[in-house]
This record gives structure tokens, sequence and C-alpha cells, in this order.
């Protein structure tokens, strides 16, 4: 974006030797202003000694003591073990692991304050790797709480402590809020905030300060969100100021298509039509998101974007993650368009050499809308004229993956599609840099999907449920248990899983489809599901994302208590497809653990996305939630999604108006939280 005035100006690097500088480093700090905003995990009281005779108890105290003996034991493992002792009583210090240094501040003689918890152990009080620090006679004791950062190996606390109250003396703690913005917030000073919580003064109430709903962390949170609202809603006017193509439809193409399809368009995909056409029709790239259910019928909506853009003269692109998706959609994109004239074109990695020089070829010159899976953004892909880029499961790729397809043109428009429902505060925040539209309503005439928890040891009723589903001219998806650890495992339960199938379900044709297989054997395995040749296909989650068998009315789900409740959502929705009555079934092995039982209850009690969506973020914290950007480097140190909620939405409106309006604090801002951090962001 065009910046008025100057840049905001560095923090300047740490001083410190080339070797402090890369532990620093390793943990993120390389400049003062990284250490300013580098806060304490915990606080801890070393105001105080407790006498060894008094210091069980179930908090963490100090003692200072005088070392007696220290030894180095083998048996049963090695370890370091000193013992001390104060007027009141003695101590054994038990050490694990240690540097020499450290043995030698332990010698004999040494007086030394201990800090942790204390236990009755073998040879009576015991504290096992205390934190210590060795002092002369009669040291004064700290007036202040001790912060206890994060920190590295070799990097004590006490040196970050130093570290970090050199930068509050003589770092850059300038407000960067303005001021009547502050006071409309009710948040305090930064600076006062940063210097109370790493120097809290004496009396601050331990408790306040480690449930962080203190004044000052909540400025620190604000802050951080802010940054990350500023930073992401800075890329999507960047974005904004480069130009596009104008993408005006000069034929009926996108009509001729909804005149052929065998049903109408929803309300909501209308809505959504209406939105994209717009935005496409602007010289200015769209960055928009469009998010639906499963089932809900994006593919469609996609299908006449690109009708738009081919009717403007320029080429699209649709890119999905797996290639049994990329395929179904190459197929039905074909199906539809094809016979409308429109050129389609095909590029996977499995095709053969002979075929991908033709498809590329086509890429490069006549194709109109060139469909595939990661091949797509392989160099050596050139395509002739690229103006509408569009993204399906795009939280499947990577940040880099999408910037890689929108290089293929001339800053194309980008329609990023997700199945994948996110809370309210998680999408506003990782999605700010983007236009969001959401399909809130299913095509009619779906029949609901019954959900049937059942017990690993009944086993044998679900064989029945497949046996008449099939009877009755159904087909039935069994999916193997998920197994994260191992893929080699999770091969050979899929193996299992299907001899055994293949065994219970003699007279049926059954049919297995895993990661491991060939592009070219995977293709025929589904065309022959597809097809209803296979009646009951036995898969690993590659079927998870978007596969459509409208005929197939039964999906059942080894070990569901291993899968996320996202994924268990998107498998359901492969059933349900058609015009007959649907069940999914899923088997979990006892007992269950508390979050377990509670997740299957959700995914039993509910069958809109989001609110499964919402309810699994009660129990699990957003880690799950943010797609490829949770890969990246942790935004956000302090805040937290769920519990911030509010001062995300606040940040986000403080976001817009400091961009239009304070630019110059909007960067500083920036650069204080963000740091060399901020690159990562980019997309
Ligand atoms: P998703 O949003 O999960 O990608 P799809 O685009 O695959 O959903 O659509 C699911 C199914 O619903 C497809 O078979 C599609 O043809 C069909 N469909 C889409 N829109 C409608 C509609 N308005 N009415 C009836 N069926 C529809
Ligand atoms: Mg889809």
């Amino acid at each position: 974006m065009t910046t008025s005035g100057a840049p905001a100006p560095t923090s300047p690097p740490i001083r410190a030797s080339e070797a402090l500088q890369k532990k620093l480093a390793k943990i993120g700090l390389q400049s003062e202003a990284d250490l300013l905003v580098h806060l304490p995990l915990r606080y801890e009281d070393e105001t105080r000694i407790t006498p060894v005779n008094r210091s069980f108890a179930n908090e963490p105290v100090q003692v200072e003591v005088v070392v007696h003996s220290n030894e180095i034991q083998f048996r049963p493992r090695r370890q370091m073990i000193v013992r001390a002792a104060d007027e009141s009583g003695e101590i054994t210090l038990r050490f694990f692991s240690f540097y020499p240094n450290q043995q030698a501040a332990l010698s004999e003689g040494s007086r030394i304050r201990a800090f942790g918890e204390v236990r009755g152990g073998f040879f009576g009080a015991e504290m096992v790797h205390p934190r210590f620090r060795k002092v002369g006679d009669d040291e004064p004791l700290p007036s202040e709480l001790t912060p206890i950062y994060s920190t590295t190996a070799g990097l004590a606390n006490s040196a970050l402590q130093k570290l970090i109250g050199k930068a509050l003396a003589v770092g850059d703690l300038s407000e960067t809020l303005p001021e009547e913005l502050r006071q409309r917030l009710k948040l305090p000073g930064l600076a006062r905030s940063l210097r109370f919580l790493h120097t809290p003064p004496p009396g601050t109430d331990l408790d306040t300060l480690h449930a962080r709903n203190h004044p000052a962390w909540r400025r620190v949170k604000f802050d951080e969100v802010l940054a990350q609202q500023l930073s992401l809603r800075r890329a999507y006017l960047a974005r904004r100021e480069q130009g596009a193509p104008v993408l005006v439809a000069r034929d009926d193409l996108g009509a001729r298509l909804l005149d052929q399809l065998p049903f109408g368009l929803t309300g909501a995909q209308l809505r959504a039509m209406a939105e994209i056409a717009n935005d496409l029709a602007q010289p200015y790239p769209m960055q928009r998101l469009l998010q639906g259910d499963v089932g809900a019928g994006k593919t469609i909506v996609a299908a006449l974007a690109a009708c738009q853009a081919i009717s403007a003269g320029w080429q699209a692109a649709f890119m999905a993650p797996t290639e049994i998706l990329a395929e179904q959609h190459y197929l039905k994109l074909k199906d539809w368009l094809e016979p409308l004239g429109v050129k389609v074109a095909w590029l996977s990695g499995s095709l053969k050499t002979k075929a991908k020089r033709e498809q590329l070829a086509a890429t490069a010159a006549e194709a109109q809308l060139v469909v595939g899976t990661h091949a797509l953004i392989q160099d050596g892909v050139d395509f002739a004229k690229l103006g509408l880029a569009i993204v399906d499961e795009q939280h499947r790729f990577g940040v880099a993956q999408r910037l890689a397809l929108r290089k293929k043109g001339d800053n194309p428009h980008q329609l990023m599609m997700s199945a994948t429902p996110i809370p309210r505060t998680l999408a506003m925040s990782y999605y700010a840099d983007l236009d969001v539209t959401v399909l809130d309503e299913l095509p009619p005439g779906r029949t609901p999907i019954k959900t049937r928890l059942i017990a690993d040891n009944r086993r044998d009723d679900v064989v029945g449920f497949v046996k008449k589903a099939v009877e009755e001219g159904r087909q039935a998806y069994w999916v193997c248990p998920l197994i994260e650890e191992s893929e080699a495992l999770q091969l050979q339960t899929a193996q299992e899983t299907y001899d055994f199938l293949f065994e219970q379900f003699s007279g049926l044709t059954v049919g297995l489809v895993h990661g491991r297989l060939k592009a070219d054997e995977k293709q025929a395995v589904m065309a022959a599901f597809a097809a209803g040749d296979i009646d009951v296909l036995v898969a690993t989650t590659v079927i998870e994302v978007g596969v459509d068998v409208p005929n197939a009315s039964l999906m059942v789900i080894e070990h569901a208590e291993r899968f996320g409740l996202s994924q268990l959502h998107q498998l359901r929705g492969r059933v349900g497809r058609g015009k007959y009555e649907s069940s999914c079934v899923l088997i979990y092995a006892g007992p269950l653990g508390e979050i377990a039982r509670q997740r299957l209850k959700i995914i039993f009690e509910n069958t809109d996305g989001f609110e499964i969506a919402r309810q699994d973020l009660q129990i699990r914290g957003p880690g799950e939630f943010v797609g490829a950007r949770q890969s990246g480097v942790p935004l956000l140190r302090y805040a937290d999604l769920e519990m911030d909620a509010d001062l995300v939405e606040m940040a986000r409106d403080v976001a817009e108006e400091m961009l239009t309006e304070h630019l110059e604090l909007a960067e500083r801002h920036l650069k204080r939280w963000l740091g060399s951090r901020e690159e990562l962001l980019k997309s």
C-alpha cells in the first residue's frame, strides 16, 4: 500500500556477544523491541526466605542454604546430589542434568538460594531441579516478584531478565494507540503495562498476574490482536492496490450453464454468485473465501465464476487438494461445460508423459478452464491468460501454494473455498485478509442423515446394516481407523479391515482405496464405486473431502473417537447426497475418556457444521481450526481467541480506523509486535 511519511524505524538489535545473540535468536529475540514484548510466563516470589524445616507446602518456596557436600552418583541413574542446610535443618538438592558451571557453583561451602517445591524424600526434605543462584553473605532479597521467561538451553532466566531490564530502561516504549482511542477502549498505557508485567511492584497479587486478566495483560493482548488485524488488513489493502483484469461476461455462457442444470440455485448460491460476479468486474483482484458446509453446493458457484472469466476472454484454474477430488471436479466440470463449447484441460501428477505434454500445451494456449491438483503450480506450467484462480478446500493448501497459483497469472482474481466451518472469532482473526461469503443454506431435498453410535463389540450389527443397504440397492463407505502416528500401520489396518469385510460380505463387491495407491489405481476404484460396480468401499480418509456419489447411503467410521470433529462431519457429509435415506454409523472403542465422550455427543446431536465447530472449540481450544496458518509461526502468544473474543472484535474496528487515519502509528505498532515474524504472514 502507499505509505505516506517515512517508514517506521526498525528497532535496534540486541547488544550482546555473538554466542548470546544466537541463543536469543532461537527464541525469536533479535531486537530490543522483541525483548520488550517477551513477557513472563509466570512469576515466582523470591522476596522471602523460608526456613528448611517449614518449607513443606504445596507451593514453591525459596530457601537459603550452605552446601555441605556435592557428589555425582551413577546408580540408579546419573545424578548430582547436593546436601545443604540452614539453621533450621537439612535439605537435599537433586539434579539429573547439569552443566559443569552449575556443579562448580554448588561446591562445598557455597551459599545458595534455591527455589522450588520441597518434598519429603529418602533423605528428608528434598528439591528436584530447583532454580538456584549463588549468593554472598547478607545479600539483600529482591523486593519484587521474579518474572520467569520462556528461555532456551544455556540461557539463564536471570540473564534474560537483565537484558530485558536494560531494554526497558533504554528501549522505545512510545505509545502506538492514539490517545483518544486508548481512552475510549479503557486500556492502560503501553509503557506502564510493559513495566508492570516485567517488574510487578512489591505486593502485587500473584494470582491476578497469573490469571492474566489484569488491565496490563489486557493491554498487551489487545495490542497483539491488533497487530494481527493490522497486518492482515494491510495485506488485503495492498493487494487491492494492484490491478487485475476486469472480467465482464461478453456472452451468455453462464446463463446457458444454468439452463442445462437439473436444479435451480438456492438463495444462498444466488447471493454468492452475485457477490462474486461483482468482484470479478472490478479492476482489482477479488480475494474471496466461499465458505459453506459440506454439500452446500460450492462447486456450481465456482463453475459460474469460471464461466464469467471465460466469457470475458480469460482462463480459469481450479485446484483441489487430492487427486480423487480434483478428478471428480474435472469430470463434472467437463460434463457441464464441454457441451457449451468450453475447452477444459486436466493436470495431475499421474498423467503419462505424452498426455501431460498435451495438457501443458493446451494450458499454455487454447484451454479455457484448467482443473488439477498441485500439478497446476509446478514449474513448467504456463497459462496463456489466467484471470481467475479457484482453490477448493483451501485450508488444505499452504500459504505458499496459494501464492504460487496466483503467480501463474498476472494478478488474477482469487476464489477460495472451504467446507471447514470455523467459529466467528476465529474467522475474524484468520480471514481478516479476505472477504467472506457464507453459503448458509443447503440445497432442498436432502434427506437428513441419521447418526448412530455403536460400540466396537457390536461390529456384527454394523455388518448387518451394510448388507441391508446393499440389498436395497445402495452403497456404503467403510472408513478405516485413523492412525496418525504411522502411515505404514495405517496402511496395514486398511488392508486388514478390507480382508475382514471381504470375508463378511461374500457375494458383495468390496473395494479398497487408500493414500498409497497409484493415482490411476485410485481413480479406477473411485470410478467403479461411482458407477455402482463396487458395493462397499473400504477407505482411509482420502475420501474425506468432496467425494460425491449420491447412491451411497451408509457411512461407517471405525474408531470414530480418534477423528477430529470436523473430519467426522466431512466424512458424514459423503452420504445423504441423493434422495435416499442415509445414515452414518460411528463405531467407537471404549472405554471413552470424558473429552472423547463429549465430542462424540456433539457429532451425534448436531448436523450443522458451524454449530459442531463452535462446540468443539469450547472443549478443545482454537489450535485445530486454523488450517494452513496454524503450521506457521504462532502469531498470538498472549491472547486467546476464544477467551479474548471481545478484544478481537474491538481490534478489527480499530485496525480499520488506524489504517485510514493513523497510518504511521499503525506501522510502528506492527513493527513492535510482529517484528521479523511479519514476513510469515504475507500470503
Ligand atoms: P460442496 O459445497 O460440499 O462442494 P457440491 O458442490 O459438491 O458441495 O454439491 C453437492 C451436491 O449438490 C452436488 O451433487 C451438486 O450437484 C448438488 N447441488 C448443488 N447445488 C444444488 C442445488 N441448488 N439444488 C440441488 N442440488 C444441488
Ligand atoms: Mg466441494
